[in-house]
């Protein structure tokens, strides 16, 4: 197997790569699933009737779930690396890792998949934990645009390549069940540094790799 090594990282890594956002204080459970209480009772509903008794405590576990990723650190995931990866020269690209976030402005969910290629120098990272780096960023109340920045701008900073390249295409419940109400409809982000952005050339091959059966 080939050798595990520490990467070389850019001096200065920027905070959310850095490490997991800074604790807030937070209501304890009790006061979490009052909260989901006053919500079920808000819609017209009655908090109290028997389907909906457990629903406040199985709400607040899901939340444990769906917003893990504050209690994670993208940089200690993709801390190992390895290298020895011969001569290869060219990009690394992971296509269509499914993902599920939620919008920050409505807290609705939004799903799609995430593209990722970067540009290896001396040293190449598990393809799982790239997986897992979008996973932390989703599992936290997001933009699309932002979550997108914030997967790169990691990748870079720990893995230091020469580019990287990352797309996102989701659909968003916020438009598509409520608002203007349009199922279906895709959004399409992306964000290119080093290589990727300095040459459109690699910029089209990042495309119709993605487009390639
Ligand atoms: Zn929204």
């Amino acid at each position: 197997m080939d050798a595990v090594v520490k990467p070389l990282r850019k001096a200065q890594l920027s905070d959310h790569v850095r490490r997991a956002p800074p604790a807030t204080a937070r209501p304890s459970r009790e006061e979490a699933e009052a909260a989901v209480r006053t919500l079920l009772a808000f819609t017209g509903d009655d908090p109290d009737r028997e389907g909906l008794l457990g629903t406040p405590k199985r709400v607040v576990d899901a939340y444990e779930e769906l917003y893990g990723g504050y209690g994670e650190c993208p940089a200690e995931v993709l801390d190992r690396t390895f290298s020895e990866i011969g001569k290869y020269d060219d990009f690394v690209l992971v296509r269509d890792i499914a993902f599920s976030s939620h919008c920050e402005h409505h807290m609705m969910p939004f799903t799609g998949k995430a593209h990722i290629a970067y540009k290896p120098i001396e040293r190449v990272v598990g393809l799982s934990k790239l997986a897992r780096l979008v996973d932390i960023y989703a599992r936290r109340l997001q933009t699309q645009e932002h979550m997108t920045s914030q997967i790169a701008t990691a990748i870079d900073e720990i893995l230091n390549p020469r580019g990287v390249a990352v797309m996102l295409e989701a659909e968003h419940m916020c438009m598509s069940v409520r608002g203007v109400e349009k199922p279906g409809s895709s959004t399409i982000t992306t964000q290119f540094i080093g290589s990727f952005r300095d040459s459109p050339e690699e910029q089209v091959r990042f495309m119709s790799m993605l487009r390639g059966g």
